[in-house]
Parts: structure tokens; sequence; C-alpha cells
């Protein structure tokens, strides 16, 4: 053959892209998209927050230039974002034990932590994920060398977290073995541990000496109280856990496409801090070189002003709000249109996501007969039903489900 790339093989769309084209192609006027993870106001339009407009204005009237930043990202993005997640008076912060760096948003801060934990981490090189997990972590996680298994969180008869199959297995996981948690409002499902289970679950990793990785994509999205979708990563760190944690500030913002993240690991010595930044650093070189400056600058503007941050946890809070009150809306809107099965779960789950229940067969007769779109696995972004369209995605889910 002529092509050095010849024998190379189409590969299968991404899970989420796929459907959006699909809904792309499709003609008919009335089609909505409920598959994508971003956040829509209630007319279906994105939204970009004004605080976040408002920084924008402020840095440009500083006129800064565009030099490259240091390759970790600056000092003080890299402060401000652990202290938003660990919060202001939290030990780690102030003993210097935190190695923590910018990363191109949640998944490039995986992928920093992916590719260090490959590289460094002394016990079995496998990560456990919940089943089911963010569509990314897989490919990620293996991508960077790492074995990836699962555990079991999802329990499909209630539509609800697993506990007792969750504690059973993570029993069974080999010691000092790294296992992945969504710090909340856990991708695709909604589903979280309460707060006794979470402290259980600390100690049950610590018994078992678990490597802890924590994602936290949703920070003050969940719940709209930033403290309050922290609690699971504080409270291991209060168990004594050396957690890892990536940070992402695509949804608590609405800074998508501006890419910002950070990856911290929580070490045991300011000596120690300093050796694995070293090698963060050394890993970021080579991946990309330096990040991207735009985004940091807005959320170091936005979390180091006191009005504009002020401004931002309303806004975050409105965002939650709208989520919360549309779950209500459809689980109403289901009854009303004659649907007798139980969908208490569409209020229990919180953040983006429903994880609806819905068989793929159902799902295919959403997509074919009514033009609603979706994962295949049932779950619907909650940030795409708005009080105009939730009507007739109840009547339509109903027929389907009926
Ligand atoms: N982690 C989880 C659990 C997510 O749901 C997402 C986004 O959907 C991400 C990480 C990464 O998002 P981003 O790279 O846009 O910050």
């Amino acid at each position: 053959t002529s092509s050095w790339w010849s024998g190379v093989q189409m590969g299968p769309p991404d899970f989420i892209q796929g459907v959006k084209e699909a809904f792309m192609r499709d003609t008919n006027p009335n089609k909505i998209n409920l598959s994508v993870g971003t956040y829509y106001d209630d007319n279906g339009k994105p939204y970009v927050l004004s605080c976040v407009r408002k920084a924008e204005d402020q840095l440009r009237a500083k006129n800064l230039d565009k030099e490259y930043c240091p390759i970790s990202g600056t000092p003080e993005f890299c402060k401000r974002s652990i202290e938003f997640a660990l919060s202001e008076d939290s030990d780690v912060i102030k003993n210097g034990l935190n190695a923590t760096v910018q990363g191109i948003s949640g998944a490039g801060s995986l992928r920093i932590g992916a590719a260090f934990l490959n590289r460094f981490f002394p016990g079995n090189k496998a990560i456990y994920l919940p089943n089911p997990t963010y569509s990314n972590h897989t490919p990620i996680f293996t991508q960077a060398g790492l074995h990836v298994k699962a555990y079991t969180y999802y329990d499909p008869k209630t539509c609800g977290f697993d506990f007792t199959g969750f504690m059973d297995e993570i029993s069974k996981i080999p010691e000092r073995s790294i296992i992945l948690l969504h710090a909340c409002a856990h991708n695709p499902t909604g589903v979280d541990p309460n707060k006794e289970q979470w402290a259980e679950i600390s100690q049950l990793a610590k018994k078992k000496n678990l490597y802890v990785f924590f994602d936290m994509a949703y920070q003050g999205f969940a719940t709209g109280d930033i403290d309050n979708d922290a609690f699971a990563v504080r409270q291991f760190i209060k168990d004594g856990h050396q957690i890892c944690l990536a940070q992402s500030f695509s949804k608590n913002m609405g800074l998508y496409g501006e890419r910002v993240g950070a990856f911290t690991v929580v070490c045991s010595s300011k000596e120690e801090a300093d050796r694995v930044m070293s090698q963060l650093k050394i890993i970021i070189r080579a991946l990309y070189s330096f990040p991207p400056i735009n985004g940091a600058r807005i959320v170091t503007e936005i979390l180091g002003d006191p009005k504009l941050k002020s401004d931002w946890l309303q806004e975050l809070k409105g965002m939650a709000d709208r989520i919360i009150s549309v779950r209500s809306k459809l689980r109403d809107c289901l009854k009303k249109v004659g649907s007798t099965r139980n969908w208490e779960h569409i209020t229990n789950q919180i953040g983006m996501f429903c994880f609806t229940g819905m068989t793929p067969d159902q799902v295919g007769r959403l997509i074919k007969e009514h033009s609603i779109y979706l994962t295949i696995d049932g779950r619907i972004s909650m940030a795409c039903v708005t009080s105009k369209n939730v009507e007739s995605i109840a009547r339509a889910i109903h027929q389907v489900t009926n």
C-alpha cells in the first residue's frame, strides 16, 4: 500500500460526542439534546457567569502580557484552588504539605495524576473506578499505563448508592491499591454516599491501606454550597489520608472551554511536597510544557476578589438551585402525564445528571420516536431540562416507559 496510515482503523465515536452528532443530523425542529454535560439557563442557552465577565473586564484593564506562566501554573492560582477545596484554614496548606499544579481542567488534571501514579506509586498500580463512571476515566488511566478495574457503586434496583455492595467489594481490593472516588455529584449517576457512609468508607480505606484519588469536578455545583460539596475530601484528610485530588472549574465557574483545573498531591512533609512538585513539573513539561494562562487568570481574579467571589457564590447557588427545581418539575410532570412508576430517584440524585434507569431499548425509542437524545445508559443532563421543555420530555419518557 502507498500510505503510511493504510493500517489505521476507524475508531468509534466518543460516547457523548456521538450522540451530539446524531442530534445535529436530526431535522425534527422539536428535537432536544439531553446528553451534554454543560449548564444551560432556563431558555436552553449557554450561560456565562456575570462574575466571569466582570473578571474579564478587570483583567483587560490590567493590560497583562502573554509571557509563559510557570510550568506548574502561577503560585497564586494554585494556592487559591487548593484553599477552595480544603478551606483557607486547612492544616495541609498551612504546613506546606500540598504539591498543587494547574491542570488543563479536570480531565487534564486527572491525566497528570495518572502519569504521576504510573511513574511513582509504590503500591499496586491498579486503579479501581466506580461502575459506572465518567466516560473519560478509563481512557485517561489506561492511556497513562495504569490497570483499570471497577468496583460496585450503583444499584439499578433502587437507582441509588449500593453501600453494602460497595463496602463488600472495597474490602476485597488488594491492599495498597488506588481507588478513585467522585467527591460529589457522581457522574453519570448523580448518586453520592451520605456523610455517615463517607466516614465509614474513609475508615475502611484506611484499614485496607488504599490510596485515594478524589475527582472533584462539581464543587459547589451539587448542592450550591462549596463547603458541603467538599465534605468527603475534607473528611478523608481529617482522617489522615494522604489523598490526591483533581479539581475542575468547568462546571462551577462555567469555564468549560477555558480548561482550568488543578491537581494536588498531599504529602507527609514540606520537603516531600517539594520533591513531588519537582516531578509533577517534569511530567507537565513533557506533556504540554506550560498551562494556558487565560482561564487561570479568571479563576484567580474571582477567588482573590472578595466582591467577585461573593457574586460568584451567589450565581453558583442559582445554577445549583435551578437544577434542583427542574428535578422536582420533571418528577411532577411525569406524575401529571400519568406515569405511575417510582421516579423518586430523580429528586434524590444530585448534580448535573439524572440516571433515569431507562433501558437501552427505551433510550432508543426516545431518540427514534421523540427526537430526544441521551446517552444509551439512560443518563440525562438536568441542565438541559427547562421550564419550557420539561413537559414534553416527561410525556415522551412516560410513553417509552409505560
Ligand atoms: N471528572 C468528572 C467526574 C466529570 O464529570 C468531568 C466532566 O464531565 C470531568 C472530570 C472533566 O471535565 P473538564 O475536563 O471539563 O474539567
